[in-house]
């Protein structure tokens, strides 16, 4: 059993790693109260900027644009390089700022950060790289070809469970893309944001790039939608749930900015006959318990084929009997609290719910620590096995339970992966070739994400992230995402003398 930290150890640790992080904490002193999951008591009183603080932020950032867009491309990815070689140096006391907020343990947490020095890396290759095609023309002593230039002011509203990293992808892209950022972070994390935001200012000033490139506006909500209807927004990139993604989707669309929406996942995994079921378990575990089941790629469900599900469901089982659960910062525990006691409740309506929908309950489920910590909210992870898909099992909990569903056959499996409103993560365990590249196919998963032998989460910088249907179709982070932050134009030089038109038109006067 872990000791839970108490609420002067925990403030006191706080407050001192955000001060070396470059906070300045007089300046940010409010009256809204923050608390940790770690032990449910305040962490500090912090101002809300809140939706008057937007328009002042986006206006800065506005100006900031008109300065940051002239500079060379390469020259924004020196200040991100700068950014990347900062985040090491206070990888540690980020981490603890992830685990006092958002309740990760401390791997985890230092994999968040690990996570925002990779994609500097990724945006200071990508600085030299934000390559236009060239097409030939059909018009001779034509060129065709497209630019691509910086779009304007990024907006980002961020969720609990990522409070740095999904940050990090938007801002280090966006800022080799020529964009300014305001960032309103989850208000159950703004200790972070601060810190986050504190050694980026860092950077920035060494590379004496305009005020206001960087700005973060704490508040709830009511920022977050003044943020979404800001006419002076050109992209609002909001990672939460489909209910925040429903209502930002078409305020953005109203006013003909561009969203990137990247919300609520209900990932499964397929187990077929050949799987290796010691890696299996391994991967399901990871996906299913980790980070308390509080990632949006979290595998809330197993498919597991008739024939190996019994002795699946064991497995599974026996190792989450053995998960150490407490406090996330000390050493060997693998599972933290779950963000508050709403999460909590919903993970008890939610096994309720799927018992009563014929389900049985074969793993965990109660309430763990409640007398060490009667104010925070630890859970052992659940395992319900269910015999059908019901209406529980389509809803994303965000929490440490997951379902196990049996199959009959592949394209059945499939089915069942498919038949969630979401589509962000999805796996297959199998040795069989051909079942993989099926899973793989158009006729596959229809998920952003499809792996093979490898859990749902605990996705890589280098790659598109994101999913489709109701998880809300945008991409960010890798590969080509880049895109979503910079403006397309389409250029035909004419260096012929004459004045051809396309497609034969005559047009002679
Ligand atoms: P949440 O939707 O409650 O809040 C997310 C953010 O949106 C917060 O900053 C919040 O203040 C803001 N917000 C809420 N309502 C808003 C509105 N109407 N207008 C503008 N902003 C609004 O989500 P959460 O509980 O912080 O995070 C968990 C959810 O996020 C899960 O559903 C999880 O799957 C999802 N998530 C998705 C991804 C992804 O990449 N797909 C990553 C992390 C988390």
């Amino acid at each position: 059993m872990t000791t839970i930290p108490t609420q002067a150890e925990l403030a006191t640790l706080a407050l001192e790693t955000a001060r070396r992080c470059g906070v300045d904490l007089d300046a940010v002193a409010g009256d809204v109260t923050t608390v940790s999951p770690v032990n449910g008591q305040r962490v500090a009183s912090l101002a809300r900027h809140g939706a008057a603080g937007v328009d002042a932020a986006v206006s800065r950032a506005q100006d900031a644009f008109l300065a940051w867009r002239r500079v060379p491309a390469p020259a924004r990815g020196a200040a991100v390089k700068r950014f990347g070689e900062l985040l090491a140096e206070h990888k540690d006391d980020l981490a603890v700022l992830v685990s006092i907020e958002a309740g990760k343990i401390t791997s985890e947490a230092r994999g968040e950060i690990q996570e925002m020095i990779d994609i500097c890396d990724f945006a200071v290759g990508l600085s030299r790289q934000l390559y236009g095609r060239t097409m030939p023309s059909e018009r001779p002593g034509h060129r065709l070809m497209e630019t691509w230039h910086p779009l304007g002011v990024v907006g980002v509203i961020s969720a609990f469970n990522f409070p740095a990293a999904v940050w990090s992808w938007n801002t280090a892209i966006a800022l080799v893309c020529g964009d300014p950022v305001v960032w309103k972070p989850s208000e159950l994390t703004p200790l972070t944001s601060l810190a986050c935001h504190a050694v980026l200012l860092q950077a920035l000033a060494e590379h004496d790039a305009p005020a206001g490139l960087s700005q973060v506006v704490l508040g709830g909500p009511e920022a977050g939608e003044a943020l979404v209807g800001h006419p002076g927004v050109a992209l609002l990139s909001a990672t939460g749930s489909t209910r925040m993604g429903s209502a930002v989707g078409p305020r953005v669309a109203e006013r003909f900015g561009r969203s990137l929406l990247e919300l609520g996942g209900n990932n499964a995994a397929v187990v077929a006959p050949s799987a290796d079921l010691d890696l299996t378990v391994r991967g399901i575990v990871f996906s299913a318990a980790g980070t308390a089941g509080q990632r949006c790629t979290t595998m809330r469900r197993v498919i597991a084929h008739r024939s190996v599900a019994d002795e699946l469901t064991d497995r599974l089982s026996a190792a989450y009997e053995r998960l150490p659960i407490g406090n996330p910062m000390a050493d060997g525990v693998l599972v933290g609290p779950l963000v508050n006691r709403r999460a909590y409740d919903a993970m008890a309506a939610a096994v309720e719910q799927a018992q009563a929908d014929g389900g049985s309950l074969v793993a965990g489920g109660g309430r763990v620590l409640e007398d060490a910590a009667p104010d925070a909210f630890y859970a052992r992870p659940a395992i319900v096995r269910m015999e059908k898909q019901s209406d529980v099992v389509g809803r994303e909990t965000f929490a440490p339970l997951l379902y196990v569903l049996p199959y009959d056959d592949f394209a059945e499996a499939i089915a069942l992966n498919n038949a969630v409103p979401q589509g962000l993560s999805s796996s297959v365990f199998t040795s069989d070739v051909a079942e993989a590249e099926l899973f793989c196919s158009a006729e596959g998963s229809d998920c952003g994400i499809v792996n093979v032998n490898i859990g749902t989460s605990g996705a890589e910088i280098g790659g598109a992230f994101g999913g489709e249907k109701e998880t809300g179709g945008g991409r960010e982070s890798g590969s080509d995402a880049w895109r979503a932050y910079m403006r397309r134009a389409t250029n035909t030089i004419n260096y012929s003398g004459e004045l051809p038109l396309a497609q034969g038109v005559d047009f002679t006067v």
